[in-house]
């Protein structure tokens, strides 16, 4: 085989497509979220990032940076081997502790990010107890279906956020094995909730274990901000709150809590655990301030919701296509992938608004769609020039408006 060759002709495929993906070049400038540098053909511009996963803008919070700082002084820069060999320090203590507490589990694990989380938990549970059945939303992350497939145990998808079908499924399976029912939360993508309670009866109906993803939850709901599951008040009925520390906690890593036999467990037995190395101890430090600081300021939760729903009105009302998302996410559909780097590139070009395109495998052919993420920091100034921006764009591409995609349909 001429690999290079191969290479070469399965990246023009996906160019052909409009699927090829480019970074965009940014520069946070700490203290100004959301503005970033962003560098492109030689030149520097600023830009409003409208689709970072930083939901709270913690990632340049004073607090937070002086906890790091402190940290780095104190420690060094890196953590120093595996949790098992000299990679422990106390500040991954002191965050594993802090989780448990933020959960309200008995005990939490850390891990160098939320998608390892998924993947060696899963996996470990698939892998090692005897006869495991796994029981799949739909929807679920490539995480989670990594590791699913990774522990190679028997496994169904049940339709998404759907407990009759999931009640189907368990109820075809042997009643003596052990079962795990794996879902998410707030889907990222569509920014639909999971109906947490619903999907515990089933569980509970057939003695199967939970496990729940709140990696687009955590910071930003329930009183105290650890996810979804606090908000619905059925966190005991989740056997594993799963979760990261990248995305509105603003630094990065990921986390499991639990009880802590079943932390221990993973702890002993998980590869992804056992033989990556540990975070360096800023990180954890900065996680921990983090974690700390969002427990105590539910103003910034409720900030948060509030741009959310201000730029979903404000889209709709200007007829631009908007998902009906119960969450702080705002997917804006254009349906085509060339369509949709063609407003992106525009949108940053010529308005200086960053907003990715998201195309398949992230989302299905035809249903692609640029994901606005506003935050508590986006000011009126900034979501004026956000709706009136989509609205130019919509326009010169010729994009259908919503009412004009219902006539089509
Ligand atoms: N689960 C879900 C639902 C996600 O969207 C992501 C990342 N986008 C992950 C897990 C992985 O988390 P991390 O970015 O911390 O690796």
């Amino acid at each position: 085989m001429d690999y290079e060759q191969y290479f070469g002709k399965r990246i023009a495929d996906l160019k052909a497509d409009g699927r090829y993906r480019v970074f965009a070049d940014l520069e946070r400038i700490c203290g100004r979220f959301p503005v970033a540098l962003n560098h492109r053909d030689g030149k520097t511009r600023e830009v409003v990032v409208w689709c970072s996963n930083d939901y709270l803008g913690m990632g340049q919070r004073a607090e937070v940076l002086a906890a790091a700082h402190e940290a780095i002084d104190r420690c060094g820069a890196g953590a120093g081997g595996t949790r098992n060999i000299s990679g422990t320090n106390h500040y991954h203590v002191l965050l594993e502790q802090e989780l448990a507490a933020f959960n309200a589990k008995e005990a939490a694990l850390l891990f160098t990010s939320g998608y390892v989380a998924n993947q060696t938990t899963l996996s470990t549970l698939g892998a090692t107890l005897p006869g495991c059945i796994i029981f799949s939303d739909a929807l679920n992350h490539n995480s989670m279906i990594e590791g699913i497939r990774h522990g190679r145990s028997h496994k169904h998808i049940f339709k998404h956020n759907d407990p009759a079908d999931l009640d189907r499924l368990l109820a075809a399976a042997p009643k003596d094995a052990p079962k795990v029912v794996a879902f998410e939360s707030v889907y990222s993508m569509d920014g639909d909730i999971a109906p947490i309670a619903e999907l515990c009866d089933v569980a509970e109906k057939h003695n199967a274990m939970t496990y729940l993803d709140e990696v687009h939850a955590v910071g930003m709901y329930g009183a105290e901000g650890s996810g979804v599951a606090e908000r619905d008040g059925v966190r005991d009925r989740i056997t594993i709150i799963q979760g990261t520390l990248a995305k509105a906690i603003g630094v990065v890593g990921g986390y499991i809590a639990a009880s802590q036999a079943c932390v221990d467990y993973i702890r002993s037995f998980g590869p992804g655990f056992i033989f990556s190395s540990s975070m360096p101890p800023a990180t954890a430090a900065a996680c921990l301030a983090s974690i700390r600081y969002l427990r105590h300021h539910p103003e910034l939760r409720v900030k948060h919701q509030e741009r959310a729903a201000t730029c979903k009105r404000r889209l709709s009302e200007r007829g631009i296509p908007v998902l009906p998302s119960v969450s702080h996410i705002v997917p804006v559909m254009v349906g085509n992938a060339s369509l949709c780097k063609q407003a992106s590139d525009m949108l940053l070009d010529e308005y200086d608004i960053y907003v990715q395109p998201i195309n398949y495998p992230t989302v299905p052919v035809g249903t692609e769609r640029l994901r606005i993420t506003p935050t508590p920091l986006h000011d009126d100034a900034q979501m004026d020039h956000l709706v009136e921006s989509f609205c130019a764009v919509w326009d010169r591409l010729g994009i259908p408006k919503a009412g004009e995609q219902a006539k089509a349909a």
